[in-house]
């Protein structure tokens, strides 16, 4: 067999071209026109937030929450350190430092170390949270919902409300995940902290080629992510600027591929689900293997798919071997905190970051894919992963 089977590619099936071409026969391809706020409010519907602010990516959305919350150069901002790096890049955007939290088993932030380390190596004064060493006001938490898995929010939100700290939910990877139990359940991930961000990149459950939301309960924090996000205009006519903004706003033409995807999210959603359960059911009885469970007590969207292996030795061979077969696959990304810009920037107590790194290969998780393209990915995985145990 030799069709090549990519790891995440778009799907792009529906509406899409019908709404691109009355946008463009309406001219308005720039960042004004109907497209835009209907695909927010759509959105904001689907998720049931207050409202939404499209922009021009999910990196451009946490910069613009950074900035909302008036992280300077002064202070830090708690990261984890097993994600992608456009979750922390923005908090040095800013000038600020980032903290580096560790995973727990949901590859999310471990809730009990960020406790942990408020409590050891934090003081409070003057209803700011200090860390002693940095003696930096720590101004925020980002929280990332990892490959379509949901944190803790229940304890995160917890101790944020104990010590006042803003909650940024990186919800880039789990647009259409929600609480099904606990205190909140019927909750989408990124409507429960102070604001959320999704994503519309081309790799992302839903697309618009590139781009992003902001989301929150308050329609001040809404109204301000959209003025920063539109050049900071106090006055339209007269060109009055009190402050400085940024060109971020989503186009209307992105708008018009967002709402012909969004229509297909719940089918994307189930078609992801079932190739999940396909892969798992014949691959987590084979030794040495697992493919990594989500929270039970979330409806997830199945986002990325993640294959465990016990022997770190054989990731490489996994990929390696994948690729013979015509199989896309990624390891995990290397932990932020040891990438160049950051290797100075504070850590605190990382281990289970590590464990996993070393250990999960990301598989073939496409809508596109049929059936029998996920029965020929498990076959060459029992195949590999037979010959490194005979
Ligand atoms: C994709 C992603 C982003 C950034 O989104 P863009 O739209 O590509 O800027 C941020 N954080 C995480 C965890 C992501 O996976």
């Amino acid at each position: 067999m030799s069709k090549f089977i990519p790891l995440s590619v778009p799907n792009i099936r529906g509406n899409e071209i019908k709404y691109v071409t009355e946008t463009l026969e309406s001219e308005w391809v720039s960042t004004g026109g109907a497209m835009i706020e209907k695909f927010e409010k759509n959105m904001a519907e689907y998720v049931h937030s207050k409202g939404a602010v499209a922009c021009q990516s999910g990196t451009a959305g946490l910069h613009l929450a950074l900035r909302y919350l008036g992280v300077n150069e002064n202070d830090a901002v708690i990261v984890p350190t097993l994600t992608f790096i456009a979750a922390v890049n923005p908090v040095k955007y800013e000038h600020a430092e980032p903290v580096f939290m560790d995973c727990d088993d949901s590859l999310c932030m471990d809730p009990i170390k960020l406790r942990k380390y408020l409590e050891t190596e934090c003081y409070c004064e003057n209803g700011k949270v200090m860390d002693r060493e940095l003696n930096r006001q720590i101004k925020a938490i980002v929280v990332v919902h990892v490959f379509g898995n949901m944190a803790d929010m229940e304890s995160i939100m917890e101790i944020a409300d104990e010590y006042h700290l803003p909650v940024i939910e990186d919800a880039t990877e789990s647009i259409g995940t929600y609480y099904i139990d606990g205190k909140y359940k019927g909750m989408y991930a990124g409507t429960i902290g102070t604001i959320g961000v999704y994503s519309f990149n081309g790799n992302k459950i839903m697309t618009t080629g590139g781009g992003g939301m902001v989301i929150s309960q308050s329609s001040e924090i809404l109204e301000k992510v959209k003025y920063l996000s539109t050049q900071a205009k106090d006055d339209t006519v007269n060109f009055i600027h009190n402050e400085i903004g940024f060109n971020y706003r989503m186009t209307n033409l992105q708008a018009a591929v967002g709402l012909a995807q969004l229509e297909r999210l719940e089918e994307f959603i189930e078609t992801k689900k079932r190739n999940y359960w396909h892969y798992k059911n014949e691959l987590d009885s084979i030794d040495g293997i697992q493919i990594l469970d989500f929270r039970k007590d979330i409806r997830s969207n199945y986002w990325f798919y993640s294959l465990m292996l016990s022997n770190p030795k054989d990731k490489q061979k996994i990929i390696d071997g994948l690729m013979k077969n015509s199989i896309q696959s990624r390891p995990i990304w290397g932990l932020i905190s040891k990438q160049l810009p950051y290797v100075n920037s504070k850590t605190y107590d990382i281990e289970k970051a590590e464990y996993y790194f070393d250990r999960i290969v990301n598989i073939p998780c496409s809508t596109n894919l049929c059936d029998e393209d996920v029965t020929y990915v498990i076959d060459v995985i029992k195949r590999l992963v037979g010959g490194f145990n005979g």
